[in-house]
């Protein structure tokens, strides 16, 4: 058992962070190591595991014997309760200037149990400029025992002068036998977690959610039925409206109970009862206010990686049509469709197929670009139209 095991996939990143381990025991009992440093940045493709990645490093950090993963110090880590370890997701949109000063001074405290102050920061490409440059403070002046780990899509994600001052974690999307593996041992039946692995692309979390989230494997396969609904225009603005909605639909599940709880939470922080006759405490209108702000465009950013994740379901379905037509032998993305995918593999050519691919790119970039995302769906859809 170790630290690592729900890393799937990873082995070079786990031996990289086994040698930094190795380096700050002995930079701990005095000696000259040069493999570890005070500042990381873990990247990857969503689903990785950059944040189980950055954890298991915190946790290995303050195990006594470099990340067991079985005693107190290694699951209160992972867990975020050590007392050592931070573990930081924004509170609205992005991280305000306010909260990572705060941030900032908590990191600077000497560790309380003799090892590593370890600060874990997930979506760490969401600082607001301002944000930045205190961290950036933190970064240029570390205390001899404090830890950063950044986690962000990609190195590019922060600003050149945060980049420079940590040593990259670069995760990969994972094989897919890895990760249908992985899912087997959790319990999930080993014929499903080959198709899920296989759907979601290597996304340990979305492949998970298809298995056990009956929703979730519903919506996929309305998406990969678009293919066979664009023969005419009037199916194509149909197709497209369907997807649309349906994204509205999951966003909204998503953010409801969320934005309900925040805003009770912040209710509570006033001391407001909510109950009639009763003034309202100063502050409170402006601060539900500015939190309703935070939460719609939160909502509209949800709609549209929920979107993005159904294109990137359509694109992976017409790159299957493209492995049969040029009779390639590498496995298919959705081999639950496979009849549907000979179908129209055969009454069309690999040309249209690419120019197919090519329109639910366009789509993506469009919507990726402020494009009202009914708008590029359309466009797409009529796109996806044989000629
Ligand atoms: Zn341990």
């Amino acid at each position: 058992m170790s630290v690592f095991d729900a890393l799937v996939g990873q082995d070079r990143v786990i031996e990289q962070l086994r040698g930094a381990i190795e380096s700050a025991r002995v930079t701990i009992e005095g000696g000259e190591a040069t493999g570890m440093t005070h500042a990381w940045l873990f990247t990857g493709p969503p689903g990785s595991g950059r944040s189980v990645a950055a954890r298991a490093f915190g946790a290995a950090l303050q195990c006594p014997d470099g990340g067991c993963g079985a005693c107190h110090e290694c699951h209160t880590a992972l867990t975020g309760s050590h007392v050592d370890v931070e573990i930081v997701t924004p509170s609205g949109l992005s991280y305000s200037v306010a909260e990572t000063r705060a941030l900032v001074s908590r990191a600077a405290l000497a560790p309380v149990r003799g090892t590593w102050q370890v600060t874990i920061v997930e979506d760490a490409d969401r600082f607001t400029e301002q944000a930045l440059n205190a961290l950036l403070k933190a970064l240029e002046e570390p205390p001899p025992r404090g830890v950063w780990l950044l986690c962000a899509p990609s190195a590019d994600d922060l600003l050149p002068t945060i980049r420079s001052r940590c040593r990259v974690v670069t995760l990969r999307v994972p094989p897919y036998e890895a990760v249908a593996a992985y899912l087997a041992s959790e319990g999930i039946d080993p014929v499903t977690a080959r198709l899920v692995a296989h759907a979601a692309q290597g996304h340990i979390g979305r492949a998970r959610r298809l298995a056990v989230d009956h929703d979730a494997a519903t919506h996929r396969r309305e998406v990969l039925t678009v293919p066979t609904h664009v023969a005419s225009v009037g199916g194509c603005f149909a197709a497209a409206a369907a997807l649309v909605d349906a994204a509205k639909a999951e966003a909204a599940a998503v953010s409801e109970s969320l934005d309900a709880e925040e805003k009770s939470a912040l209710r509570e922080s006033y001391g407001d009862t909510g109950e009639r006759g009763m003034p309202r405490p100063r502050g409170v209108a402006g601060a539900i206010s500015e939190l309703e702000k935070r939460q719609r465009s939160r909502a509209t950013r949800t709609q549209r990686d929920v979107l993005d994740r159904a294109l990137v379901d359509l694109a992976a379905f017409y790159r299957d049509v493209l492995v049969v037509q040029l009779g390639a032998t590498v496995d298919l993305v959705n081999p639950d469709f496979e009849p549907t995918l000979r179908d129209l593999a055969a009454e069309s050519d690999p040309e249209a197929t690419l120019r197919r691919i090519e329109a639910v790119l366009a789509a993506r970039a469009a919507i990726d670009a402020n494009v009202a995302p009914l708008l590029a769906v359309e466009a797409m859809a009529v796109a996806l139209r044989a000629p």
